[in-house]
């Protein structure tokens, strides 16, 4: 349920919430703001829910029919609107004022409206809902969404209740990634590369990613072993640089970096993984007279140069031949 994880992810949020349920004092309107990736049209949902569950104990069943037909966008007396990539303009304000003033098409009585990215609405737009909001007819609360509230119109921010959702941590992206279905070590890096929790999925079942992870287990699994067949295994592997599939390859090389950097990082830090191969291989480094600070400065440098390179492949045989040394 989805009210599990709101009180696990943001207890903060779940606590403020509890609390105007329990009392019934919620606000006409509430604002929800907080990075990409925080489940804020989730916890509007569930509100919404809350707010016409017909078994709702505080908090909404989330399994009762009109709690199904809130989450499919179903319900008579929920409107939901998306300003993605468009400013909303008044005329769709009228729309669903002009619904909101008839009576309820639900028994429950209670009528809702979500605004996500509601940064775009237009000043006029924002100007007739908040009046609409102040003289309703009925039980009628809304609830604002966006991640960007330094763009939002002052007359939104100081009518409604303001909650505010936290960023997640490496750590809770990795939990969530595992949850997910992802396995161990590819939860570890995406953790790593991502800054919102809906990037988990796009990363993780990126094919440049995922042959960036195998690339660097073999590579590193030879270079502690045998380095000059290290060598020869990345020229091989991204000798596609220069040619016609270059993009993805190019991609794919950036990855590599990226989680190479990472693990100069888990090796300083004495990271312990849960997966067999990666633990093996960070005690192996651990174990070796490997020079951390030469390898961190081949690969960072790399890394930066990389972007303005027209030649990657002598970028590559730049970084081989310090990598020789460290
Ligand atoms: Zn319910």
């Amino acid at each position: 349920m989805f009210r599990d994880i709101l009180k696990r992810q943001q207890p903060t949020v779940y606590q403020i919430l509890t609390n105007a349920l329990r009392e019934r004092k919620l606000s006409h309107c509430y604002l929800f703001t907080g990075p990409k990736g925080t489940p804020k049209k989730e916890t509007a949902l569930l509100l919404a829910q809350s707010l016409v569950c017909e078994h709702a104990d505080i908090w909404a069943c989330e399994q009762c029919a009109s709690c199904r037909r809130v989450k499919d966008g179903n319900y008579g007396d929920l409107i939901c609107i998306d300003g993605d990539g468009k400013p909303i303009k008044v005329e769709l304000v009228d729309a669903l004022k002009a619904r909101f003033e008839k009576t309820a098409l639900e028994s429950n009585g209670h009528k809702i409206f979500i605004i996500d990215n509601c940064e775009t609405l237009t000043l006029k737009a924002a100007n007739s809902l908040l009046k609409f909001i102040e003289e309703p007819s009925g039980q009628l609360t809304g609830i604002f969404i966006t991640t960007q509230p330094d763009r939002l119109l002052p007359t939104i921010v100081s009518r409604c209740q303001s909650v505010s959702f936290r960023p997640l941590s490496k750590d809770e992206f990795h939990n969530l990634a595992r949850e997910k279905g992802y396995d161990e070590i590819t939860a570890h890096f995406v953790a790593q590369l991502i800054d919102s929790a809906d990037q988990i999925d796009t990363v993780s079942n990126n094919e440049t990613f995922t042959n960036a992870l195998v690339s660097f287990q073999q590579f590193h699994d030879l270079f502690f072993r045998n380095r000059p067949e290290a060598v020869l295994y990345l020229q091989d592997r991204f000798s596609r640089l220069n040619k016609s599939d270059r993009a993805s390859a190019r991609d794919t090389f950036r990855y590599f970096l990226d989680i190479s950097l990472q693990f100069v990082s888990d090796c300083l830090n004495g990271y312990q993984s849960a997966d067999e191969a990666y633990d093996q291989l960070l005690k192996t480094a651990a174990g070796s007279n490997f020079d951390y600070a030469r390898y961190l400065k081949a690969i960072a440098e790399t890394r930066d140069g990389f972007n303005m390179a027209a030649n990657g492949l002598l970028l590559i045989d730049q970084m081989l031949y310090k990598l020789m040394e460290v």
